[in-house]
């Protein structure tokens, strides 16, 4: 069993050529409204991947709460410790995306704010229960570090997706099983510049210096810089052609932490994640574009 403790949001999808210049005003091409939200993302991810998930967030009161919670179910992820909060509007991303496939994001979070450490405390059990917590940091961070707690009590592998990166990530959101930032975010975790793998694999190395067991740095097209405290290696990606990298990183995340619950093996797990991000990268959307099991298995085969 999968937890993932994080956003739920509704994305409004627009589709330009270029993306507009701050004042400039620009065409769009069309409006979609998507599901998505890291966590919601993330656990749609594990799901389509085979495994039982359960997720902890929270909705608005606005209609769009309903639509969201309604998503999950149907992706057959448990709802139960998914809050519905009154007087307040759902988490919303206004996603721009340009036809390279470079997209910009506004993400307002409305409910996803309102998560709080006792949600995560009456959750407790389902947390202990469970083979791997996902996080991700659009929630609030003392609800994140609490939920990394009961695990890390309960000896359950905790796995961080460190974006968007706080101007502080407290100490204890460090110490994790595994990080797996972007090469931005662990640029800006450790006041790096990352413009090579040999960068990449330094960075690493400081992330687990400041407390991650295991460090997964996504190259995008280049694939993975894995360093498991011992060794580090890149594992590549396959190739794909890029159509929109919205939720790469999730269907990524996702995947990782379904193969790595299974098979403990982390250079196995990344290989399966990298095709699960490459297949994301290739299609439009944030959760339409997350793959099943069977495409993963097929892809990574062919
Ligand atoms: P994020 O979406 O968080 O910025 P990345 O863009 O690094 O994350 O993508 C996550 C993973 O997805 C990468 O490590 C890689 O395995 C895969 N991926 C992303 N974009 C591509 C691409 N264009 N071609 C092949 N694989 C990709």
């Amino acid at each position: 069993t999968i937890t993932v403790l994080g956003s739920i949001n509704l994305d409004l999808l627009v589709r330009c050529q270029a993306l507009p210049a701050p004042g400039q005003t620009v065409a769009g091409e069309s409006l979609t409204e998507v599901s998505g939200g890291k966590g919601a993302n993330q656990a749609v991810a594990a799901a389509r991947c085979g495994a039982a998930v359960r997720m902890i967030g929270c909705v608005g009161d606005d209609g769009f709460g309903d639509q969201l919670r309604q998503n999950l179910s149907s992706e057959g992820i448990d709802c139960g410790a998914v809050t519905t909060v009154p007087h307040c509007e759902s988490g919303v991303a206004i996603v721009q995306l340009e036809a390279s496939g470079e997209n910009a994001i506004i993400v307002v979070p409305g409910a996803n704010g309102r998560l709080t450490p006792d949600h995560a405390e009456q959750a407790a059990e389902l947390i202990r229960g469970s083979d791997a917590l996902m996080l991700q940091l659009e929630s609030p961070l003392p609800t994140v570090a609490a939920a990394a707690r009961l695990a890390r009590q309960a000896g359950v592998k905790v796995i961080l997706d460190p974006a968007p990166v706080p101007r502080q990530l407290p100490v204890e959101l460090h110490q994790v099983d595994l990080l797996c930032p972007n090469e931005t975010e662990a640029s800006a975790l450790t006041g790096l510049k990352l413009s090579s793998i040999e960068d990449a694999e330094r960075i690493a190395r400081k992330l687990h210096e400041q407390g991650a067991a295991n460090v997964c740095i996504t190259l995008g097209p280049r694939g993975t810089l894995l360093f498991d405290g011992q060794q580090a290696q890149l594992l590549p990606s396959i190739r794909v052609d890029a159509l929109d990298t919205t939720a790469a990183g999730d269907a990524f995340a996702g995947a990782l932490a379904v193969r790595w619950a299974e098979s403990g093996c982390l250079e196995d797990s990344v290989r399966f994640a990298n095709v699960a991000g490459a297949l994301a990268a290739s299609r439009l959307g944030a959760q339409p574009s997350l793959a099943r099991r069977e495409e993963i298995d097929a892809a990574l085969v062919g």
